[in-house]
């Protein structure tokens, strides 16, 4: 018999109507995915409802189950779940292991309810039995007293075919809907702080993502594709394996530099990035390119340039965080790992090339007359020949 039982929730797949089969299993796809390194201590059940049973069903180190608990954690699609411990289904058993179960929650709570339910009928008890005889030999045990109508905590029993599960504690998930739900985006990775958080917001909006990093290297150091290749690995955490991309455009930027206005620089290394971007979701049939502009952060991101910018290609282009603040960006960026990734030192390929002053209010049709007098067609072509891809995980 297993142990113990991760139980998870998925209320906002749960919502989705015709759709919810699709999401579940692609969730569950995703999750068997991420737990693979693990598959010899689980189990995986079918979903029953709104929520799905994974259980170990061998002895298990602490340290393993905490990673497993972490994995499920950051999965999108998982509001929340519990890790429930299991007992056999006489009244017996299931009184230790409830008041065991407590021991380890005992500082938490002065008042309890036992939530009880009986799935296996077969049983010569009722269900209100268990909370009766359960919540007697915990206020015996611990000297907590039963409270039925505003528990600080609550304990759920559920007696099921062969065993019985007993649970407290949610732990959350982060919520969103499972990664490759919403289709396929290439995400425009840079070494800052904004586009992990924008590749991550992505990911957690049922998106695959393929990352895309430019470089500079020789002329810029090639510890910034060794942060890149840190930042995506960090956020695998969420996804499991990525594609990472990685193109040069030193060519470009020489180009750009030898045959136009200093003060488009940024921007016209910025629209070639998204031509490039849009070669790639050809490649990897994705249906939408993901950037971290926000709205007025910097130079280049007036709206002038952005709609300047997104001229130069057709696809899709979406920027979860052209709304939010920087404060809450960086809180984000913590939360999900990647700050501390993204403020160690690198020189960047655009910061090297950034202009004294650069156009904060570009005029679309001076752009395009700029953009005519280098040769972006064959540069692009020779930036995606020369590119290099890298699968982390
Ligand atoms: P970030 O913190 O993500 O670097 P930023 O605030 O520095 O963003 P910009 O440098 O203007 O803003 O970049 C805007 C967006 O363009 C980035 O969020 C990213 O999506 C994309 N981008 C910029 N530089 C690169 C790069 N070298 N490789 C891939 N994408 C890039
Ligand atoms: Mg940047």
């Amino acid at each position: 018999m297993t142990s113990k039982v991760l139980i998870i929730n998925f209320e906002e797949i749960y919502l989705k109507g015709k759709n919810q089969k699709i999401f579940i299993k692609q969730l569950i796809r995703n999750l068997k995915r991420k737990l693979k390194p693990y598959r010899d201590f689980l189990s995986f059940d079918k979903a029953h409802g709104g929520s799905y049973f994974i259980e170990i069903i061998k002895e298990i180190p602490e340290e393993i189950l905490d990673e497993i608990i972490d994995k499920v954690r950051k999965t999108p699609g998982i509001t929340g779940f519990y890790v429930a411990d299991t007992a056999g289904i006489t009244m017996q058993e299931i009184q230790e292991k409830a008041v065991e179960h407590v021991g380890r929650h005992i500082e938490e709570f002065e008042s309890f309810a036992v939530v009880s339910k009986r799935i296996n009928k077969g049983v010569n008890f009722s269900s209100m039995d268990i909370g009766r005889q359960v919540g007697s030999i915990i206020n015996e045990t611990y000297g907590k007293k039963v409270d039925l109508s505003s528990p600080d905590f609550k304990l759920y029993i559920k007696v099921r075919g062969k065993y019985t599960i007993i649970y407290s504690k949610i732990i959350k998930g982060i919520g969103g809907l499972p990664v490759g739900t919403s289709g396929k985006a290439i995400a425009m990775l840079s070494g800052g702080i904004d586009s992990p958080v924008s590749t991550f917001m992505a990911m957690n909006r049922g998106l695959h993502i393929t990352a895309a990093h430019f470089h500079s290297v020789p002329k810029t150091s090639p510890q910034s594709i060794e942060k890149v290749k840190q930042l995506v690995k960090k956020l695998t955490d969420y996804q499991g394996e990525i594609k990472l991309i990685l193109i040069s455009v030193l060519e470009i930027q020489e180009a750009i530099a030898k045959n136009t206005d200093s003060r488009l620089r940024l921007i016209l290394l910025r629209r070639i990035m998204l031509k490039i971007g849009e070669e790639l979701a050809k490649q990897e049939r994705a249906k939408a390119l993901v950037t971290g502009d926000s709205l007025g952060q910097v130079a280049s991101q007036t709206l002038e340039n952005m709609k300047a910018t997104e001229e130069a290609t057709n696809m899709l282009v979406l920027r979860p965080l052209v709304a939010l603040d920087k404060k809450y960006i960086i809180e984000k960026a913590r939360e999900i790992g990647t700050f501390d990734i993204s403020i160690l030192p690198h020189d960047d390929a655009c910061s090297m090339f950034t202009p004294k002053s650069p156009e904060t209010k570009a005029q679309l049709h001076y752009v395009e007359e700029n953009c005519a007098k280098i040769n972006v067609e064959e540069l692009v072509k020779k930036a995606l020949e020369q590119a290099d891809t890298q699968i982390i995980s």
